[in-house]
């Protein structure tokens, strides 16, 4: 496998593969007898999962991308490199679009990776310069990245992504890959379904965290809720220099935590859209540099921070979907210690939630004019997200089954497989309060 190795650092500079998951992806899809499922969390480096074996292969790779902006990014990329890609979108001037096409029509072509949307695809002007790369053969890989766009499930489903399934009727005997970032399981088998994909070689990076300690607290059975909080940051934080996270639904509880946790003894900053631009700039580096260990956040907050040391994520309002709260909690541990995610959770909260959802759903279809299966997806993504709460039984796995992994050997990482009869006696003290 030198040559995979080689051309893994002269292509790309690179020495090795970021994980076992995307070298084994790029040697299946090198291989090329069968379909390949992607799914890794985003940064993990889906791209080369094509990339490299395109340029392996005699051929020309047809990648489909949603978005024209996501396409450019790449190209540009990997232009920088010297790898010849381009695109074919309704932006492109005209010229460059003619020469693209004379390429492509020539006996061999130069380029390696052709990027277009899916509604370029479809489109008529489009159609013989496929047909023609593809009854000559040229085409070695159709990689669908952002592959849960297909998914009525998903939320960014995109209607032209159901006509990739016809696609591959015309390119029978291309592999397809399809690529996504961690998505829930019923997305994944929608991805399957609407591609087409024959028994396909799945690589996925592990749902399950070890070094991950997930708990639910009942807020409403807690008599002195700030100091409940304090006393678990101070164990999460054990002297360390670590930091946290704490999530909020509005701007006042992110003000009044942090206000209650600094009385306190810790120093906490509040992080919302509500401030002015340069407090939140504050806000953000003096937690990134470690001057303040706790950031109160809404949940615009942690898109892009990438911070090794967080031990503790805790959400003192419910995500709005059970994918959600993995991604949001998933920002603990990420150097591989342990590291707590709790959920401080409220009935009274959960009712506030599932109320705004229905609003928003119902603005939606007030506006439309109608009703769409899609409406539920929001609904039934946040019901996950009560539900895990108020389970009896490991959160870990329930988190695993939701995106289609295995059962994990949890082996005392939640609360329930340390002490499931603490949580039993909790569920119950909940519904007496909720009787009375
Ligand atoms: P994803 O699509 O999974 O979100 P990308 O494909 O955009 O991620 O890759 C994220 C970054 O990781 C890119 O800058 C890419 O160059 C880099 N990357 C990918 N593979 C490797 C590797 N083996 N070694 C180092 N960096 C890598
Ligand atoms: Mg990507
Ligand atoms: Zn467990």
């Amino acid at each position: 496998m030198t040559s995979i190795h080689g051309a893994l650092k002269t292509h790309f500079g690179f020495d090795r593969f970021r994980s076992q998951q995307q070298e084994d992806a790029v040697k299946a899809i090198v291989k090329g007898d069968q379909d390949v499922f992607v799914c890794m969390p985003t940064g993990a480096g889906k791209s080369l999962c094509y990339q490299l074996p395109a340029l392996l292969a005699s051929g020309i790779t047809l990648v489909i991308s949603p978005l024209i902006a996501l396409i450019q990014d790449q190209v540009e990329q990997l232009r920088s490199r010297n790898i010849p890609a381009c695109s074919i979108n309704s932006k492109l001037p005209p010229r460059e679009r003619g020469l693209i096409l004379a390429d492509l029509q020539c006996e061999s072509p130069r380029l390696k990776l052709l990027y277009v949307t899916p509604e370029m695809l479809s489109s008529a002007s489009f159609q013989p310069c496929l047909s023609g790369l593809s009854s000559r053969g040229l085409v070695s890989y159709l990689a669908v990245d952002e592959a849960h766009c297909v998914s009525q499930w998903g939320h960014d489903f995109r209607p032209d992504y159901l006509k990739l399934g016809e696609l591959r009727g015309l390119l029978s005997g291309v592999p397809c890959l399809a690529l996504t970032a961690t998505a829930p399981a019923r997305v994944r088998e929608d991805i399957c379904r609407a591609l087409r994909l024959r028994s396909p070689l799945s690589f996925s990076t592990p749902v399950f965290r070890s070094n991950l300690h997930y708990d639910i607290i009942y807020r409403e059975l807690v008599p002195d809720q700030y100091g409940h909080l304090h006393t678990f940051i101070v164990k999460a934080l054990g002297g360390s220099s670590g930091c946290g996270i704490i999530y909020c639904r509005t701007r006042h509880s992110c003000e009044e935590v942090a206000h209650q946790l600094t009385l306190l003894g810790v120093l906490a900053k509040p992080y919302h859209a509500g401030l002015k631009a340069a407090d939140r700039t504050d806000a953000q580096n003096d937690w990134m540099q470690g001057k303040v260990p706790v950031i109160v956040a809404t949940i615009s907050f942690g898109m892009g921070v990438d911070k090794a040391n967080v031990r503790f994520v805790v959400h003192w309002n419910l995500a709005k979907s059970l994918a959600s709260y993995y991604q949001e909690s998933g920002r603990a541990g990420r150097d591989g210690l342990p590291s707590l995610c709790r959920v401080y959770y409220s009935v009274q909260d959960q009712n506030q939630i599932r109320f705004l959802i229905q609003k928003e759903v119902a603005r939606t279809q007030e506006k439309r004019g109608s009703e769409k299966e899609h409406d539920k997806v929001a609904m039934v993504d946040f019901e996950a997200m009560v539900a895990f709460c108020e389970q009896e039984g490991c959160r870990h796995a329930t988190i695993s089954k939701y995106f289609g992994d295995q059962k994990p050997n949890c082996a005392g990482a939640c609360d329930f497989c340390r002490d499931p009869k603490a949580v039993r006696a909790q569920l119950e003290a909940a519904n007496r309060l909720s009787t009375t």
